[in-house]
């Protein structure tokens, strides 16, 4: 479908004042060469299935995997039937697949080593796309995961998970719904093609995507909430090593949600952290839309989210520059500064891929 003429809407106030407490976020996306982690084995007498290595999809990644994992642990009660449940995480992939478990009737335990606010599934910006992730899976697994993903995030608009769908602008393609576009088509509503986008200073053509915005900060206590509510307890634990777990975890049933903490638990070589800058700027309700161009710009109803960096790395330090940097490119694509260089770090950077082979997506 092509559309010729939109009005512009409102343009982002780009004033960022990277020294306010909470302005600069620094996170790891738990990347996985390959694809993610979703299977089981049996480890000294107990079952454990793995649901880690989801880069920068996991919360698009969330249900359709905890699914699967329901899948998993109700065929092992099938054979060998027990009353309880152990999930190692409490990020997003934890919470869904806890949530999921409930419902198999089993009594369940979360243990983590990080506050709900400091773990990487509360630091995401929130965009609904299979992004900085690999997928080389069955291919049916994976529509799925995507399906189930999907489907159960659009049901819960409007019932107090911090869920909605927002229109997205993009100069160029974003691998992450095409991806989806491609592999099931009529799940994501149609993309259309732009004469320009509507946006002050844009006179190139462009894409318009609807999507999902999923607000972390509104999902994630959302989930811990109820799950506490149904009588699942939070334990305060860091476990040191896979023999550790082994030791101090009960059940026989482990669920192993623990992102970035697997590569060294599980001694897992194909995990390698991509780390991302986000610039949190104060919230603007009048911005009602996702926009991605060379970073992209997120408004939620906290915050307006301004990321999209992949570079290399597990650390968290705070970057402030780079959080300034991310900005003023976007401020630039509206007009709103002279034109900035291009960040080395930034997506569309050709050294960034590097990180990865042809499967990695990078676009948003
Ligand atoms: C900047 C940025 C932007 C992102 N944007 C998006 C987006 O727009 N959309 C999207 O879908 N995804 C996005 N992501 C990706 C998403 O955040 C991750 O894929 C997701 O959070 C992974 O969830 P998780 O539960 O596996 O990991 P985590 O949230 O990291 O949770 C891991 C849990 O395991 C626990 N744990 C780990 N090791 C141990 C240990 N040794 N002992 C005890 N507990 C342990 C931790 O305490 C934590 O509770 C983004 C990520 C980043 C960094």
């Amino acid at each position: 479908m092509h559309v010729r003429e939109l009005t512009n809407l409102p343009t982002p106030d780009f004033a960022f004042d990277p020294s306010v407490p909470g302005a600069c976020v620094t996170g790891v996306r738990p990347y996985r060469k390959g694809t993610f982690r979703l299977n089981s084995e049996r480890v000294s007498g107990r079952f454990v299935v793995h649901n880690y290595g989801h880069g920068g999809a996991g919360i698009t990644l969330s249900w359709g995997c905890a699914a699967k994992v329901q899948d998993m642990v109700r065929q092992f009660l099938a054979t060998s039937p027990q009353t309880e449940a152990a999930v190692l995480g409490a990020g997003v992939m934890g919470l869904t697949a806890a949530t999921m478990l409930l419902d198999l009737g089993l009594k369940i335990r979360i243990f983590s080593d990080r506050k709900l606010t400091d773990t990487t599934s509360f630091k995401a910006g929130g965009q609904w796309a299979v992004s900085v992730v690999e997928t080389a899976m069955n291919q049916q697994d994976l529509k799925a995961i995507i399906k189930t993903s999907y489907t159960t995030f659009k049901d819960s608009i409007g019932k107090g998970f911090g869920v909605c769908e927002r229109p997205n602008y993009c100069p160029k393609p974003a691998d992450g719904l095409e991806m989806v576009l491609n592999l099931l088509p009529g799940l994501l509503p149609a993309r259309q093609r732009l004469d320009r986008l509507p946006f002050q200073n844009h006179t190139q053509p462009g894409f318009l995507y609807r999507t999902l915005l999923i607000e972390p900060p509104i999902f994630l206590p959302r989930l811990k909430n109820d799950l506490e509510a149904r009588g699942v307890t939070f334990v305060d634990k860091r476990f040191a090593s896979k023999a550790d777990i082994l030791a101090t975890v009960p059940q026989k049933i482990i669920i192993n949600c623990t992102g970035m903490g697997a590569k060294k638990l599980w001694n897992d070589t194909e995990m390698a952290g991509v780390r991302g800058y986000l610039a949190m700027l104060p919230a603007q309700p009048a911005l009602q839309y996702l926009y991605s161009r060379n970073g992209y710009l997120f408004p939620r109803s906290d915050h307006v989210v301004i990321g999209g960096t992949t570079d290399p790395g597990e650390d968290e330090d705070l970057n402030p520059a780079k959080c300034k940097e991310l900005v003023d490119v976007l401020a630039a694509a509206f007009g709103r500064l002279a034109q900035v260089p291009m960040p080395v770090d930034h997506i569309d950077h050709p050294r960034n891929r590097r990180l990865a082979d042809p499967r990695l997506s990078v676009s948003d």
